[in-house]
């Protein structure tokens, strides 16, 4: 850990899959432990909009009427953001890049800052088992225990088993949000699987083991790899299998 933490990561490391894969929770405890930011696409906007920069004021209004904020101010945050002391030992994107015109904006801003090519991890998930564990989910109006009514009932329906406080179904945990969620990953963002393996930089991780498993994978997949890493197309038939699911 010590040495990890002395080191960093040494590159950009992109954190690619779909919402409720579990990205932001794995991002989060692999910046920590090589201890390089970790770079949410959340949190870049919040200090955006909380910094009163030029590039603040332009968002500001954008993001209030809670429009899509455009490429070329996404753009412009993140590659101020890479270029700050302390991206110099690496740090892990979440959650950027979501399009293709993103990626390939995003190559010649780590290229202008000598990082050369990223290393992508996958997460790869089955949708249906994605919609079920998210769908399910229940958190408890008290304690904040997380339930799911598929894989992890409460004893008592709609109580938490600790403190008996109410169960609450999230808004954004409703199946037709989800679905549309997902189905926005599958056209936007899903192209990027392509485009970056076919660079030889992106790695799959299965992303319905359990978190431990999955931090454990990368782990190793992100030792393995100061050296860069690649899996030919024709290996990935369960991605290809996935991707396919979701079309239908
Ligand atoms: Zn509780």
């Amino acid at each position: 850990m010590a040495d990890a933490r002395a080191r960093g990561l040494g590159r950009a490391v992109i954190f690619l899959g779909p919402p409720g894969a579990g990205k932001g929770t794995q991002a989060k405890q692999i910046a920590k432990h090589y201890g390089v930011p970790h770079l949410s696409t959340g949190d870049m906007f919040r200090e955006l909009v909380a910094r009163d920069t030029p590039l603040g004021k332009r968002a500001k209004p954008i993001m209030d009427r809670g429009d899509l904020v455009p490429d070329d101010i996404v753009l412009e945050m993140v590659a101020e953001r890479v270029s700050r002391p302390d991206t110099a030992r690496g740090f892990v994107l979440d959650g950027f890049p979501r399009t293709l015109p993103q990626a390939e904006k995003l190559d010649e801003i780590l290229q202008a800052r000598s990082w050369g090519q990223p290393l992508v991890v996958h997460f790869v998930v089955d949708p249906g088992q994605l919609v079920r564990r998210l769908t399910g989910r229940r958190i408890c109006s008290v304690g904040g225990e997380i339930y799911n009514i598929y894989d992890q009932p409460p004893k008592v329906e709609g109580r938490c088993d600790n403190d008996g406080g109410p169960l609450i179904h999230r808004a954004d945990d409703r199946e037709e949000v989800i679905v549309e969620r997902l189905a926005a990953y599958q056209e936007q963002t899903r192209p990027l699987v392509d485009y970056y393996r076919s660079q030889g930089v992106l790695v799959d991780v299965d992303g319905m083991q359990p978190p431990t498993t999955v931090t454990a994978k990368v782990l190793e997949i992100l030792e393995r790899g100061q050296e860069t890493h690649s899996s030919p197309p024709e290996s990935s038939a369960a991605a290809n299998q996935v991707s396919q699911r979701y079309e239908r």
